[in-house]
């Protein structure tokens, strides 16, 4: 089944509200397994929204419209809708006594506009409003297929959908939902590119599951997705392809579906039994951040340094002046004494440091803005007694330039630190 979605409003058209019910439809829609192809905004014009109901009804089977059924005379939407489908309408009592009472209980006065909301095209069904006076209606149109009218007012229009249409439409799709079931594989250290490369044959070849990439910063997510009856069919059709994936880029592969990176270092972490320190500069605690917004990321953070000046790189960290004078600021060996001093001072397993120039000024010929420096520092080997092998142990350094503005900067520095632990 496919449906198009018509948005009924000039306020629309003008950019005075977002169009939420649109997102709202369709990834309730996209759940249940109802493809939407096309979606349309029109103003509050009859001969406008004539064209278009029609032209939508002509491509789909299920035209869902909304907004413009209220009382007022720039409400057409019913009028409209009814004459598209060829039927005529009709006072329904019933709705009258209802909307009647709706205004009594309430000491208030319906007033005769009120009762165009009580028309109903022939054959149409009634879906009850239970938070404001429009109903809305299913109308059969010629060819088996239907125009749906929901109210615009989003807390109307998504309580009248989760209530009446999606049991409306599983029931005409033979009582079996027919749901999106994706699976998001996250990548870190390889480009989207770079990926998508790797996998030319799969992403030319894919129907079922379907395979897109996303580029989010400084990672790529791949989101393979199918329809099934449930969870378990349709991951049991996207297993192999998933397989072949990860046998091709399992090791830039970090985590699945909502795990962000931050979370899969922890969990990393917390399987190891280690602890982990940070010491940043131009990411301003960004690392820090990243992990302690994972719940539970007490169990292996120890703690995090902002050393932001020179002075506090030497008297928080121990970095020597002279290695700074040295090297300048921004350089490796800085970024490794930084890692190594958290380590000892935090009492940490593994250490994470970063310096940089985020910009947009106080980049120099020999650091322009974009260079960052990372430091790991981790206990490890034997001769610790602890864990042996766990770790390597030892030292490692990077020196990357990064691309984009201060925000970019800091949010791939940030990134880049959490990959290298997960390493
Ligand atoms: P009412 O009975 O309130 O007049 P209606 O069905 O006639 O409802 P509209 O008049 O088109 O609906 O819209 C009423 C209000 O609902 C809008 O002012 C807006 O706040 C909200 N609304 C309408 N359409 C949308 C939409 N597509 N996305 C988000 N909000 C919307
Ligand atoms: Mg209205």
């Amino acid at each position: 089944m496919n449906a198009e979605l018509v948005f009924v409003g000039t306020e629309l058209l003008l950019g005075e509200i977002l169009n939420t019910n649109a997102q709202y439809l369709s990834q309730q829609l996209s759940l249940l397994g109802v493809d939407v192809y096309h979606q349309q905004v029109v103003g509050d014009n009859a001969a406008r929204l004539r064209a278009v109901l029609t032209q939508a009804l002509g491509r789909a089977d299920l035209v869902i419209a909304c907004g413009g059924l209220g009382p007022t005379d720039d409400d057409i939407t019913r009028e409209v809708a009814a004459e598209v489908a060829g039927r005529a309408l009709k006072l329904d009592e019933g709705l009258l006594r209802g909307l009647e009472a709706w205004f009594a209980t309430r000491g208030r006065k319906m007033t005769e506009n009120n009762r165009r909301q009580c028309m109903v095209p022939e054959g149409a069904k009634v879906l009850p409003n239970d938070r404001g006076t429009a109903p809305g209606l299913i109308i059969p149109a010629p060819g088996g297929k239907e125009i749906v009218l929901l109210p615009g007012p989003p807390g109307e229009l998504q309580p009248m959908f989760a209530r009446h249409v999606v049991p409306y439409l599983t029931a005409r799709n033979g009582g079996r939902p027919m749901r999106l079931v994706t699976r998001t594989l996250r990548f870190v250290g390889i480009g989207e590119s770079a990926l998508a490369d790797g996998l030319k044959d799969l992403l030319a070849g894919q129907t079922d599951p379907t395979i897109a990439p996303y580029a989010k910063t400084a990672e790529v997510h791949l989101r393979l997705a199918t329809r099934a009856a449930d969870q378990a069919e349709g991951l049991a059709r996207i297993a192999p392809v998933e397989a072949e994936i990860r046998a091709r880029f399992g090791r830039f592969l970090y985590g699945t579906d909502d795990e962000d990176l931050a979370a899969a270092v922890g969990r990393l972490l917390a399987d190891r039994g280690l602890t982990l320190a940070t010491a940043e500069s131009c990411t301003g605690g960004l690392v820090a951040k990243r992990i302690t917004d994972v719940a539970g990321s007490s169990a292996y953070f120890r703690m995090g340094f902002v050393t932001y000046a020179s002075e506090a790189k030497e008297r928080f960290l121990g970095v020597p002046a002279d290695l700074i004078a040295a090297h300048g600021v921004v350089s490796e060996p800085v970024a490794l004494a930084m890692a190594q001093g958290a380590l000892e001072r935090a009492g940490a397993d593994v250490a994470v440091a970063i310096t940089g120039v985020a910009g947009p000024g106080g980049g120099t010929p020999e650091t322009p803005v974009g260079t960052v420096c990372f430091g790991l520092a981790a206990r490890g080997g034997a001769e610790d007694g602890r864990g042996a092998g766990a770790l390597p142990g030892g030292a490692w350094t990077e020196r990357l330039w990064l691309h984009g503005d201060r925000e970019g900067v800091r949010e791939r520095a940030a990134v880049h630190a959490l990959a290298m632990v997960r390493r």
